[in-house]
């Protein structure tokens, strides 16, 4: 019988104040894990704190921003306090400024891919060594259909997120052999506050539906299953691949 447990494994998720960062810090609460939620918002990480604790789990607010890479390393530690280890970290916190190629600038490039590339890979550096004693860890990133596709005004978004997937191989590589596995979720459309110019128009919106082989898009809902399955003992011979999770649209 395959374990999709998570009881006794204690998850790091950022982005938790919203979203899929948020949709995921519950599912794997669910699924038995103790949660640490971090974002910047004090009062959306206090709301996602009171959702999972409704459920009857365990979860605690880590309040940073992520900006600062200098801190990674302190707020490794400081996500290690509530529930004494991390065994999971997911990295959902994302940016997408949706500029064309004459807006970007050297500071708003910077800020994405730190964001959506560097930041990934800093913060799960800072928690591998305590992964590595325990012989276990997951490290689950957030790709996009924008690693292998171009949609317009995706320049630095698009680089970013292509470079999440080649990351997630890369960590693969140099970690599963500790037990620490690497994989990336590449959703299509869901409902968040970064997709929000998108389903500001209803045309759009059906033609991206279209597009899929189910016929919709995402519901945050249809996160949860692969969120659990790659967070769990279930997937331990699963590393290095980016799963599309978007009802067939990258399939057609
Ligand atoms: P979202 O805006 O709801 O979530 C992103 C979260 O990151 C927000 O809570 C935001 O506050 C947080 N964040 C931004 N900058 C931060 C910082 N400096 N420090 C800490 N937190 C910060 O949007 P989402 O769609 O849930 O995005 C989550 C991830 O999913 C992103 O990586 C995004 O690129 C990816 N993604 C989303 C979709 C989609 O359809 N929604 C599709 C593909 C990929």
């Amino acid at each position: 019988m395959a374990d999709f447990s998570l009881t006794g494994k204690v998850a790091l998720v950022t982005g938790a104040t919203s979203g899929i960062g948020r949709r995921q810090a519950l599912a794997l609460a669910q699924a038995g894990a103790a949660v640490v939620l971090l974002g910047r918002r004090e009062a959306q990480l206090q709301e996602a704190v009171a959702e999972i604790e409704a459920v009857k789990a365990r979860a605690a607010a880590l309040s940073a921003d992520l900006s600062d890479r200098d801190q990674l390393p302190k707020l490794a530690e400081r996500a290690m306090v509530p529930f004494g280890s991390i065994d999971i970290l997911i990295n959902a916190a994302g940016m997408n400024l949706r500029q064309p190629a004459v807006e970007i600038t050297l500071e708003s490039w910077d800020m994405t891919l730190n964001l959506n590339l560097a930041v990934p890979f800093f913060l799960a550096r800072e928690l591998i060594p305590a992964m590595e004693v325990n012989g276990w860890g997951r490290i689950i990133n957030i790709a996009s259909l924008q690693s292998s596709r171009a949609f317009p005004n995706g320049l630095a978004y698009g680089a970013s997120k292509g470079g999440i997937s080649q990351l997630t191989r890369a960590m693969a590589e140099a970690w599963s052999r500790h037990g620490i596995t690497c994989n990336a979720i590449a959703p299509g459309f869901f409902p968040t506050e970064l997709t929000a110019p998108v389903y500001k128009d209803p045309d759009q919106l059906d033609k991206l539906a279209a597009q899929t082989a189910i016929g919709r898009n995402g519901e945050l809902s249809d996160l949860d299953g692969l969120t659990v399955f790659l967070a769990s003992p279930a997937s331990d011979y699963i590393t290095g691949q980016i799963i599309h999770l978007d009802g067939g649209f990258t399939a057609k």
